[in-house]
């Protein structure tokens, strides 16, 4: 299924690979949770249908063998390359097995698809491995890849793909969807809040009962601004969370005391119960508060390339003090 917001998107994919062709490496780049591997998925299921090719059909029709065995998740012309085995990278063994999967010809379709997610954890051995098969593919095949940082994937690959930026659905859209999900209005309201423009990973937020936990993070950090916690109760409290999660939701919080800074209203901040609360009789040091933002953006964007390993504790207790540090004067309690 196409998702209502990439219609668009789908007929120009489509257009293309019925008049000049689908180049052989795509890289669809966006944000986390607006579709990006749904798109990929199904225009892998596609270029696979046995039908969609010599019948000009703009979706795979469902019912050959393609798309049979495509349904049975046992397609022998298609692979999905990842991580394995608890790692965050993708390493050159896995690249390889894409290479030698591509040398060999179809067995039931056209063609070969692989799609390789997400891009930017491809280690440079792995990424080195690949760009030969980037530059000369072998027979017909379809290289998909994903990306949501198009600015972390190495310049080698990224010269050579051509990139779909995916946008992110408006708020209306993502709650229609949502509600044609079977979330009720208020939840999905409060998802989208938590999850901006996108729909999925609010979907997801909702299914795994983030929404929780996210409070409870939300009251710790609270209690500590306000001093009624120490740091090491606060730093301890986070430890026991995934790490990606404290500084996603870190990083949304510095958002919102930049744009509280900027004399937006509370309603457009996602911790609105937190921040206006904790800041409106705060000076922060903005200057302060940007470097500490483009310091855990860096944070967050070598999480997701798979390569640090930070120090759990340690990492948490530097963020905290320097966000105290941005705090000049504490709010009137
Ligand atoms: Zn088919």
């Amino acid at each position: 299924m196409i998702l209502p917001w990439q219609t668009q998107v789908w007929e120009d994919l489509v257009k293309r690979q019925q008049t000049a062709g689908l180049p052989h490496a795509l890289m669809f780049t966006g944000i986390s949770g607006i579709g990006k591997h749904q798109l990929s998925l199904y225009t892998a299921e596609w270029l696979l249908c046995q039908r969609a090719k010599t019948e000009s059909l703009s979706q795979p029709c469902g019912s050959c063998h393609s798309c049979q065995l495509w349904k049975a998740g046992s397609h022998p012309d298609f692979m999905i390359c990842q991580p394995e085995d608890n790692s965050r990278q993708i390493r050159i063994d896995s690249i390889r097995k894409v290479n030698e999967f591509l040398a060999q010809t179809p067995q039931i379709s056209h063609c070969q698809v692989v799609i390789l997610k997400p891009v930017e954890v491809m280690n440079t051995n792995a990424a080195n491995a690949l760009l030969k098969t980037l530059e000369e593919p072998a027979g017909e095949s379809f290289l998909l890849l994903e990306a949501e940082r198009f600015g972390s994937v190495l310049p080698t690959i990224r010269s050579r793909c051509q990139r779909l930026q995916l946008q992110a659905p408006t708020e209306a859209e993502a709650l229609a969807w949502l509600q044609q999900q079977g979330v009720n209005d208020t939840d999905a309201h409060s998802a989208l809040r938590y999850n901006p423009g996108a729909p999925l990973a609010a979907k997801r937020w909702l299914e795994q009962d983030a929404g929780s936990q996210q409070q409870a993070w939300v009251n710790q950090f609270r209690q500590w601004t306000l001093d009624a916690a120490p740091l090491e109760q606060l730093v301890s409290a986070w430890n026991k969370l995934e790490i990606e999660d404290v500084i996603h939701w870190f990083n949304t919080a510095l958002a919102d005391a930049l744009k509280t800074q900027l004399g937006v209203t509370s309603e457009q901040l996602v911790y609105q119960q937190l921040l206006p609360e904790l800041l409106s009789g705060a000076m922060l040091d903005s200057s302060k508060l940007i470097t500490l933002q483009r310091k855990v953006q860096e944070v967050q964007g070598n999480l997701m390339s798979g390569v640090s390993h930070y120090n759990k504790q340690l990492l948490l207790e530097s963020l905290l003090l320097d966000w105290q540090a941005t705090i000049r004067r504490h709010p009137v309690s």
